[in-house]
Order: C-alpha cells, then structure tokens, then sequence
C-alpha cells in the first residue's frame, strides 16, 4: 500500500528525519492561504502516488500567494501517469546546494533489504541505474541485525560525502532504516535529500510503501489509505475476500489458490497471452464468490477472454461447477469462457458444467492455448 509524500513526510519527521514541512490545500484558494501562512517563497507539489511529478510539471515554485494560487490551479486536476491530482502540498521553498538519493527496498532474492544511495539525486533513480549504475552505492540490512553505525558511515564515504557531513548523514540512514522496520515498509525513499546552502541535511520529498501482508499490524497504515488512488476493482475485491491484482493483459484468469493462480499466468503467457488479472477466489468457492469473480473481471473491458482453472483437492470439482453454474445464471458473460477442472469429482463437476454449455479440459496447457487462442 502507497502513501502521499506530505503522509511519508510526517513518518520520517516522527523519527527525527528533518522534513520541509507544509500544508496541504484542496484548491486554489487554500494553497494562496497556506503560501500566505508560509511566507515566502513555497514550492507547490502535486500528491499522487507516483513519481515524476517534477518532469510533468507537478512541482512549482511560488513567489506569493497570488503565485501559489495559479500554480496550484494549474496542478489540481493534472493527470499524472494515470493519477489524477486532487491535493497539494505548499511547503517551504528549500534552499538546495546538493541533492542526494537514499532508500531501503526489500531484495527478496537476497532476503535482506537493501539500502541505496547516489550522489546524483532529484532526477529518476531508475534512470541512474541504467545509465550510470555505478554512481550508486548499495549496503545490504541484514533483518536480524539491523543497520551497523559503520555501514551508514560507509554508504557516505562511498559518495564522497565532506567529513565533517558524514555524521549526519549517517542519521539520517539509520531513522530512514528505523522507520523501514517499524512500518514493515517494502519501501522507504528520499529523492532528493538535500544539503542547504547552510549545510543541513533535510528530506525535501519522501516515499513510503507498506507490506500489505503487515497491514493488520500497521494500524495507523489504514487511515493514510487514498481511496481515489487505489483501483476500483481491487477495493471490491478486497470487501469480498478475493485476492485480485489488475494487470494490463486480456486474458481473465478465475483460480482456486494463490499458487495455481500464479502457475495459470505463467501458462496464458507461455502460450503467447498475457494475464489480465490474478485472482483467487479462495477455498470454499461458492457461487456468490465465483459470481463476484465474473464481475470483477469482465468489468475490465480489455478482457477478451476468461480462463477458469480449478483444482478439485480440499475443494470438491462438481462444488465448484455448480459455483460456476449458478454464477452464470446471475451475471451476464459475453466473452468466451474456458474451464479447466481436475481433481477431485472432476467428472462430476464436467457434467454439471456441460450443462450450462462448457466443456472443461483437463490440462493447464490445452486450457491456455485455447483460452489465448479464442482472445485473438
Ligand atoms: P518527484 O519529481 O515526484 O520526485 O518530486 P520531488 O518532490 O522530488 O521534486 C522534484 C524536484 O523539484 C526536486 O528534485 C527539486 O529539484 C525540486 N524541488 C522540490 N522542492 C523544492 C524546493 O523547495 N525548492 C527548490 N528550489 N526546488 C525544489
Ligand atoms: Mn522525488
């Protein structure tokens, strides 16, 4: 789950991170009242849950209230990346002598996290990456152990930080680290920290992204949940207690299990398909539960065909038909639907299924080439 930046901001603050901290504004108006609170110049900064807000002109610098009012003007209501603007933050305008990158990133394969930093910061760290990958300096957080006073210290010296900054900016990864743990983050980023003209260290933009698997811990998490950020189908999904992802594919996919879900993507797309979605309608699989997958997944129109794949083991093959069945009879499918049932009572369940018209095969690999080719 993702945050705003002045929502991340206040969760580096609480652990003694120096933010630039500002006010958030609805419109126009509220943005020239917080400039005019502020004073000053203020820079008035787009809140979606995407980066690159600079580069498409989401972030602009104010010399009044009469200045913040138009910028703020022109950024509500901006597309950004898919995002639409509803909020501002007008914050201090910083003074910036130096922008750096730094950020904590879970690394699965290696079973750590990983914290990264680069001397070249504001601009795109994934474009650092490709272009000069060796201006960023990694150090690996064992979970156990936590971060080492001497890593951080280390990750300064690496980007050729002046000694007598190192200090600080050795803090500053180890309360970047902290609020990492504490959060159960799979994400924490600042881009850019920033040096001032006085020589202080502050967060002058902040990233936060929580494990959702952590959510029931994290319960301060759930009130920075941006309802307008989030897809529409995966929040009636979640109400209904399917996990469901929305991808960019246009193959449906209806799996009983995470794990055969998985395995069912991998096979659409070697059989030259692409997912459009991952969903587990999970154990019992009644034909309430069945009826709601249909929905969430034809409600994407790039959906041309669905692909059904049940695994009869705990789950009984003919409940399942019958789910699918009765399920058929509530919503209204106008894409070509095929099924794939083994397990057990899997002949049953294909009787029950021949009767509402569709013949089930018994491979995943027949089921997804011809679920791909009845797409094309
Ligand atoms: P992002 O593009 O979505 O990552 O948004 P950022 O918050 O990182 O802002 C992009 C860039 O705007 C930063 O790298 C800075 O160069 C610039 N910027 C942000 N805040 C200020 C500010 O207060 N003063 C000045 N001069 N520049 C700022
Ligand atoms: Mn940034």
């Amino acid at each position: 789950m993702n945050i705003h930046e002045y929502q991340a901001s206040e969760l580096l603050a609480a652990h003694g991170i120096p933010i630039n901290r500002g006010r958030v504004a609805t419109t126009p108006d509220e943005a020239a009242d917080a400039a005019e609170a502020i004073g000053g110049t203020v820079v008035v900064k787009a809140q979606v849950h995407t980066g690159g807000r600079g580069k498409a002109g989401g972030v602009k610098l104010a010399r009044s209230p009469d200045e913040a009012r138009a910028a703020a003007d022109a950024i509500l209501g901006m597309d950004i990346k898919g995002h639409v603007v509803n909020k501002v933050l007008i914050a201090p305008g910083a003074d910036i002598a130096k922008e750096f990158y730094l950020g904590i990133v879970l690394d699965r394969p290696a079973r750590r996290h990983l914290i990264m930093a680069s001397a070249e910061g504001g601009m795109d760290i994934e474009e650092v990456a490709v272009t000069a990958p060796d201006k960023i300096v990694r150090v690996s957080l064992d979970p156990l152990l936590g971060l080492r006073d001497y890593q951080a210290r280390q990750l300064g010296f690496d980007l050729g930080i002046a000694a007598d900054k190192i200090n600080g900016f050795a803090k500053i990864v180890s309360q970047l680290a902290e609020v990492y743990l504490a959060s159960d983050a799979t994400l924490t980023e600042i881009n850019p920290l920033i040096l001032t003209g006085e020589g202080a260290w502050m967060a002058l933009d902040a990233k936060v992204s929580f494990d959702d698997n952590a959510l029931f811990r994290q319960t301060a998490a759930e009130g920075m949940r941006d309802m307008n950020e989030e897809q529409a189908t995966e929040v009636e999904a979640r109400k209904s207690g399917i996990s469901f992802v929305k991808l960019d594919g246009d193959i449906g996919c209806i799996v009983n299990g995470a794990g055969l879900a998985m395995a069912t993507m991998d096979a659409v797309k070697l059989s030259g398909g692409e997912p459009a979605n991952f969903l587990d309608v999970g154990g019992g699989a009644s034909a309430e539960q069945v009826a709601k997958a249909f929905a969430l997944v034809t409600a994407d129109p790039a959906v041309k065909a669905i692909l059904i794949n049940i695994f009869g083991g705990i789950t009984r093959g003919d409940v399942v038909a019958n789910g699918i069945r009765e399920a058929l009879g509530k919503v209204a499918v106008s894409v070509p639907i095929v099924v794939r049932l083994s397990g057990t009572n899997a002949e049953e369940g294909k009787a029950i299924l021949a009767e509402a018209g569709l013949v089930a095969v018994d491979t995943m690999d027949e089921a997804a080439a011809q679920v791909v080719a009845a797409a094309a």
